[in-house]
Parts: structure tokens; C-alpha cells; sequence
């Protein structure tokens, strides 16, 4: 076994810090050197907690009373910076919340706290608005496949940190592909959980009826543990659900049920690059070589997807981020009355993206629009729900490509944003329907890596999970680590008048 422990699993390293075979504090220490030495390159942190990180570590190998009550004891994780984390600024990656220091944590940081030590905030497309990280306000993430691409987004930061091997394990959130997008363009493992499963307290709110949040990890049995030690009810979070979770993690020593895979006709047409379909192809026979077998299925409002999350994500966000006012906290720009702080705070405050979501969202809850965008959008929402409904019945899970290309390069997209929101057009029914989807590498275009992605019925995160870990014991497509992590120039502010 490595002494650093760097090329070791989540679950791996678990076990060897539950034996005594490594001290927590050693493989902190690892972790955050590593960080020292790629995230100049890669800049997939906000905030490096090193002090923090070292002192959890210290009082896990110290405090052997916890021993076996939580399996993640001592693995350290990095959490998207839109998570609340007492005594450490949260940024969004926006100005606006310049200053803040939250002083709770969210549910999911609380329930970590004590039990992994938290190397630090990655960055994110500001407000978890974007596709490719390129919409912070403080500096873009590289992909460490290729730093001339983008890692995807808008968590990618965390994909990038656990791409990397800056950090085992990482949490994100997802409202339209966040989690998964990123997961496939770095060759990481990522949930996006069923709506309702993981509590959303504490998570900065974008869009509240479709955020999730959900685990990074470069295998299923990592996320598996990740999730189970994230999962189930909340009372400070009304749309998290009653029922206890089941652990994923036990699930996956269960026999391997032979599943019907549906594979939706609408997710395999043009646009879709060769690399990508001849990836999927390779993964649906390596299904039917476990015994799966596959059925043609028909999602028919799949091009729906993208307009009515356009309309229903903005309108959300819009009534959301009226907080950020410069009254209570963050940033507060100088005015001469109230009115002029409003508007001099949120046009200094909020980058472009930000302003044009608020904007169409306004627009969509508008009186006179209302009925002819929001409504309209909320009634071709549950036909998109209703179409997974019927394929369910045909299959027990759908085997789609997570995204149409691998990444693409910094720039190719930043300026048309109507490509920027196709890049999510695999990503966003799952947000829409609720349903927990997986992306999982199956592949590689060069040097970069491809992503297939798994969507199942409500609450099938097991089977969801089952699947890649049957999976990755016959392939190696997780194991890929990126080929060079170039020399680049050192991290880079953003000057004004830059995208985001
Ligand atoms: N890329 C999508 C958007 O820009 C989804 C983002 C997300 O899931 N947070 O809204």
C-alpha cells in the first residue's frame, strides 16, 4: 500500500485509517501538498482550509470513540462553494457575497463535520449558473486533461480537485446537469440524487424545485459511502424527504440483478459526436455482457427539456437572488439612498449570466407572461415527467450519454449562450423529473474523457450505483488518470470586462 495514499479509493483509504494502517493527519497532509503543487496549475480551489483540514485530521486519529460509526471516518473532502460552512467564506464565485462568513453550516457539511476533514471550497460558475466554470467571478478552473479546456460546471471545481487527485472525494449540486456535466468532462464518477433525498439546507439556492446536492468520486463505491453519509431526512429542509435512505453502499455486495436498460431514441440523434456514440456503444454491450438486456425507449417531449428549464430555472433564480441587496451582507456598494444602493450593489455585484437569468426570470413571472411561460412551463414539465413514467415501465434504468462532445475549449461556447445551454440539453430532464441520474467515465476522445450517464425511477440510486460498480470491475475507464497536468501560467484574477 502507498504510503501517501494519493492513488488510494475513499473506501480504501477508510479502511486503512479505521486499522491504523494510516493516520488521518498523514493522508490530510498528502492531500493538501498535492493541492500545494496542481491547484496553481488547475485552480479548482476558492479556499484551501489547510490549518482547518490538518486540525479535523489530528482529532479524528485522536478520537477513537467514533471508530466504525461513520465509514468516511478521516477521508477528506472538498466541498463547491456554495455550500454554507461555519467560519469560512462562501462565495457563490460571486462578488456579491464578498465578506460573507456563514455561521451555520449547511445540512450535508454538518453531517461530514468531525467525520472527513474539508481541504476546501472549490470554485463554480457564479450561483451554479453555467456549464463549464467560465461564469465565476474569480478565475476559471482548467481541466486536468487538458488545461486549455474547461472542466465543465458549474461544479467544476470539484470534479477538477477529484480528477486530479487533489481530493478523494467531493460534493456539488445540480439543478440542470452541474454534478454530471463536469463528472463526464474530467472522468469522474457523479450523482445527482432523487429530488427530495439529500436536504438542500444550507445550499445557496438557484433553482429550489430542481437543486440537488450529490457526491464526486472516481468510483461507484466511493459515491455510494459519500451519499450515505449525506442522505435522508431533514426537518430544516420541508422538501427533503421522510423516509430513512437505505445504504448504497451495502446495496452494492447484493447479487447482480440482470436489468432492462432503456435506451431513449431522442438521446441518440444528430448532434452527438462520433467519439461519444461509439463510447455509448461500447458501454451498452459492456451491459449486455453482465446480462442486461436493452430496450428501445421513447422520452417524445426530450426537446422540451432545454426551453422549459430556460423558463422555470431563471424565474426561480430571479425570486431567489432578490436577497443579495446589500442590506444584510455581502458586498454593499456606495450610494446616497436605498434605492441607488439596490441597484449600485447588484450591478456591481452580479456577472453577466447572473444579470441575463434574472432578467428572463422577471420577464417569465411577469403579469401578462405569466401564463404563457411559467404556467406553460410548469404543465410541459410534468410531460416530461410523465414520459419517464411510461419508459419505466419498459426499463429499470435509462443509459443515455451524459453530454453530446467532451470539453470543449475556454471561449468556444462563453459568448453564445444558447450553445452554452445546449451543452446540458442530456443533463436537465432528470432536474426536471426529479429522478436521480450518474455519470460515470466510459470513455475517452484523445485525451479527454467521455461520460455515459444512468437514469433511473425515484429513490433507484442503488441500482443506479449497482450498475457502475459491476461495471468498473470490468473496465478501466475510471482508472484513467489525466496523461499531463501542463505547465501553465499561475492563478489568474479576472479583469473587468471579462465574461462572467
Ligand atoms: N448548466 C446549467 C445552467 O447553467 C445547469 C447548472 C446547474 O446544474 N447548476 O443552469
Amino acid at each position: 500500500m502507498s504510503k501517501t495514499g494519493l492513488d488510494l479509493s475513499a473506501c480504501q483509504l477508510a479502511d486503512a485509517i479505521r486499522d491504523g494502517e494510516l493516520r488521518a493527519a498523514d493522508v490530510c497532509g498528502t492531500f493538501l501538498e498535492h493541492i500545494r503543487e496542481q491547484d496553481p496549475k488547475l485552480q479548482a480551489f476558492v479556499t484551501v482550509l489547510e490549518d482547518d483540514a490538518m486540525r479535523q485530521a489530528e482529532s479524528v486519529d485522536r478520537d477513537h470513540s467514533h471508530a466504525g460509526a461513520a465509514l468516511l471516518r478521516g477521508v477528506p473532502i472538498a466541498l463547491k462553494d456554495n455550500l454554507c460552512t461555519r467560519g469560512v467564506p462562501t462565495t457563490c464565485s460571486s462578488k456579491i457575497l464578498e465578506g460573507f462568513v456563514p455561521p451555520y453550516d449547511a445540512t450535508v457539511v454538518a453531517r461530514l463535520r468531525g467525520v472527513t476533514p474539508f481541504l476546501g471550497k472549490t470554485n463554480l460558475d457564479e450561483f451554479a449558473m453555467g456549464s463549464s466554470t467560465e461564469n465565476s467571478a474569480l478565475f476559471e478552473t482548467r481541466n486536468p486533461h487538458d488545461p486549455g479546456c474547461v472542466p465543465g460546471g458549474s461544479s467544476g471545481g470539484s470534479a477538477a480537485a477529484v480528477a486530479s487527485g487533489m481530493a478523494p472525494l467531493a460534493l456539488g449540486s445540480d439543478t440542470g446537469g452541474s454534478i454530471r456535466q463536469p463528472a463526464a468532462f474530467c472522468g469522474v464518477v457523479g450523482l445527482k440524487p432523487t429530488y427530495g433525498r439529500v436536504s438542500r439546507y444550507g445550499l445557496i439556492a438557484f433553482a429550489s424545485s430542481l437543486d440537488q446536492i450529490g457526491p464526486f468520486a472516481r468510483t461507484a463505491e466511493d459515491a455510494a459511502l459519500l451519499l450515505d453519509a449525506i442522505a435522508g431526512p431533514d426537518p430544516r429542509d420541508a422538501t427533503c424527504l421522510a423516509t430513512a435512505a437505505p445504504s448504497c453502499r451495502a446495496a452494492l455486495s447484493k447479487p447482480f440483478e440482470k436489468l432492462r436498460v432503456g435506451l431513449p431514441r431522442e438521446y441518440f440523434q444528430e448532434g452527438l459526436s462520433a467519439p461519444v456514440a461509439q463510447a455509448l456503444a461500447a458501454t451498452r454491450q459492456s451491459l449486455q455482457d453482465l446480462g442486461c438486456s436493452m430496450v428501445d425507449v421513447s422520452l417524445p417531449h426530450t426537446d422540451y427539456a432545454v426551453p422549459t428549464y430556460y423558463i422555470l430555472a431563471p424565474a426561480e433564480a430571479s425570486s431567489n437572488l432578490a436577497r443579495y441587496d446589500g442590506v444584510q451582507y455581502g458586498l454593499r456598494a456606495p450610494a446616497g439612498n436605498l434605492i441607488e444602493q439596490y441597484l449600485n450593489t447588484r450591478s456591481a455585484g452580479f456577472g453577466r449570466e447572473v444579470k441575463r437569468r434574472i432578467m428572463l426570470g422577471t420577464y417569465a413571472l411577469s403579469s401578462g407572461y405569466y401564463d404563457a411561460y411559467y404556467l406553460k412551463a410548469l404543465k410541459v414539465r410534468r410531460l416530461i415527467h410523465d414520459d419517464f413514467s411510461k419508459a419505466f415501465a419498459q426499463a429499470d434504468v435509462l443509459l443515455t450519454p451524459t453530454t453530446p462532445t467532451a470539453a470543449f475549449r475556454f471561449g468556444e461556447k462563453v459568448s453564445d449562450p444558447l450553445q452554452m445551454y445546449l451543452s446540458d440539453i442530456f443533463t436537465i430532464s432528470a432536474n426536471l423529473a426529479g429522478l436521480p441520474a450518474l455519470s460515470f467515465p466510459c470513455g475517452m476522445d484523445g485525451h479527454l474523457p467521455i461520460g455515459a450517464q444512468l437514469i433511473g425511477p425515484a429513490l433507484s440510486e442503488a441500482r443506479l450505483l449497482r450498475i457502475v460498480h459491476e461495471y468498473q470491475k470490468d473496465t478501466n475507464w475510471h482508472l484513467r488518470r489525466p496523461q499531463s497536468i501542463l505547465r501553465s501560467p499561475q492563478k489568474r484574477k479576472r479583469t473587468p470586462g471579462e465574461a462572467g
